[in-house]
């Protein structure tokens, strides 16, 4: 340990980073954290999923509140909207969280060194203007807004807008025009609907949410569209530029065709996001980027220079927080000579929207590449807690194989999706089969006998329809 500053040293203070550098820690390594950003937590703390999820808890109370569902449990209130609060909580949500990390960096003794980091070999980078060298390095710089040609993002103007600026509008946009109907740009569409813009969302492709299930993208563009989006499946953005007060969109057929012009107030561009490599000077560390821009690695999560380790959004995978948070711990154990293993097939993802959309596993488009399957589903009609709570929408479908009964995905939406989800993940963790979930006693009343029923529908008959 002579010559070097730390065991580990860890590039990004986001959920993969921040989690690798307490793990390291906790297993006894000496361990330094750079990060370009003035507070820890990423993406994820600063602008991505707790403000998100602060816009969203916050918006759905006030469109409870004014869309009628208050009303309908003999609550009659006329909500008036104070944004200036809703943005002060958002606020104080992400100030507290990001101070909490800076209150665990102390309490393990982990070395914040403030500032971006950049390769000088493979053993040591520079932050502001200081050297360091670290037995392992961790590559855990996450990743940013996708530009889209022709689009030019202004956060500050308030017009287009990245994810980023559509977290801090400073008023209700009459007209919102969401480019990409992917995860965030139906989570924060749907936050700016709720408080009163109308909300057009554009997706290239002819249904939302790829790399979703099928069934799932249907169902959810229809609630979606209930609830007052328009959506122009097969359809590009091919240039925004800003006249006034608003933008001008130019929109065109995907499969080519006549081009039309779309106005807005707000245009967010949320077509995506990409790995964060530059400026990190990877060449003198000996190591490049694949076609996508990704760090390449292996399970153990290094790279092909020994001693460099990369997770998170930087490396190949879903790009998600709990992802990113795990592949830290693994990491980290690894590099202390433990067996820190990720389970990449059992990754649930969640859109946080209402109803909440949530996967995990193979889709049924997927499942059936593989194999035989058989398909359980129930509607969340059906379940009694659902109904009373007047949440009708929704469905959960358990796909399982056809030989084995093996769960090999659960997909749901329900008003609860997102945290429902959790009990699949863990199911198939432990390798269950859809007769194990079906034979599981679930509490009652719950959104969760949904899961139960659906997997009764795999090989038998739920009871409720
Ligand atoms: C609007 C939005 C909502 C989201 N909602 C969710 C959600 O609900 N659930 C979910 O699972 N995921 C969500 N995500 C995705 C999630 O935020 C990311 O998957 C997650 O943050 C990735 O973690 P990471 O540690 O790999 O990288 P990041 O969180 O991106 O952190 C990387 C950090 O590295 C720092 N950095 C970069 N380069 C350097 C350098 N050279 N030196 C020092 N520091 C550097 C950056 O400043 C950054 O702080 C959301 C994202 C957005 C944008």
């Amino acid at each position: 340990m002579a010559d070097y500053d730390y065991d580990v040293l860890v590039i990004g203070a986001g959920p993969g980073g921040y989690v690798a550098a307490i793990r390291a820690a906790q297993l006894g390594l000496k361990t330094a954290c750079a990060e370009g950003r003035e507070t820890l937590g990423g993406t994820c703390l600063n602008v991505g999923c707790i403000p998100s999820k602060a816009m969203l808890h916050a918006s759905e109370y006030f469109e409870a509140a004014a869309g009628g569902a208050m009303a309908a449990m003999g609550i009659k209130v006329k909500p008036e909207l104070d944004l200036g609060t809703m943005h002060g909580q958002r606020k104080d949500a992400v100030k507290g969280l990001t101070g909490g990390i800076e209150f665990l960096f102390k309490k393990n003794k982990i070395d914040w060194l403030k500032g971006y980091a950049q390769f000088t070999s493979k053993d040591s980078v520079e932050v502001a203007g200081k050297t360091y060298r670290a037995k392992n390095i961790i590559i855990a710089t996450g990743s940013s807004v996708t530009p889209l040609p022709g689009v030019e993002v202004d956060n500050d103007k308030q017009i287009i807008v990245d994810s980023t600026g559509a977290l801090e509008l400073a008023k209700v946009p009459g007209h919102m025009v969401v480019i990409g109907g992917g995860v965030i740009g139906l989570e924060l569409g749907s936050v700016w609907r709720r408080l009163g813009a109308k909300v057009t969302c554009v997706e290239y492709l002819d249904q939302i949410l790829p790399g979703m299930d099928g069934d799932v993208r249907k169902e959810a563009n229809k609630i979606f569209k209930k609830q007052g989006i328009e959506f122009k499946l097969k359809t590009k953005v091919t240039k925004a530029v800003v006249k006034g007060k608003k933008a001008v969109l130019t929109l065109e057929p995907a499969a080519g065709g006549e081009a039309e012009t779309l106005e807005a107030d707000v245009v967010l561009v949320s077509i995506g996001r990409k790995p964060n490599t530059d400026g990190l000077a990877l060449d003198k560390a000996g190591l490049a980027v694949n076609q996508r821009g990704q760090i390449e690695t292996d399970h153990d999560f290094s790279t092909q220079v020994p001693g460099i380790w990369a997770i998170g959004d930087v490396i190949p995978g879903p790009m998600l927080a709990h992802k990113a948070e795990d592949e830290g711990i693994a990491c980290a154990e690894n590099i202390a000579g433990q067996t820190g293993i990720v389970n990449h097939d059992v990754i649930p993802s969640v859109v946080y929207t209402w109803p909440e959309i949530a996967g995990v596993g193979l889709t049924e488009e997927q499942a059936k590449e593989k194999g035989e399957v058989k398909v359980g589903k129930f509607p969340m009609m059906a379940n009694s807690r659902a109904k009373t709570n007047h949440e009708p929408d929704g469905f959960v479908k358990v796909i399982a194989d056809a030989k084995t009964d093996r769960v090999l995905g659960v997909w749901c939406i329900a008003s609860v999706a997102g945290t429902m989800i959790a009990q699949a993940a863990q199911a198939m963790e432990f390798g269950a089969t859809s007769e194990d979930i079906a034979y599981t006693c679930h509490a009652h009343p719950t959104h969760s006998e949904a899961i139960k029923e659906a997997a009764m529908a795999v090989t038998g008959k739920p009871i409720h329809v």
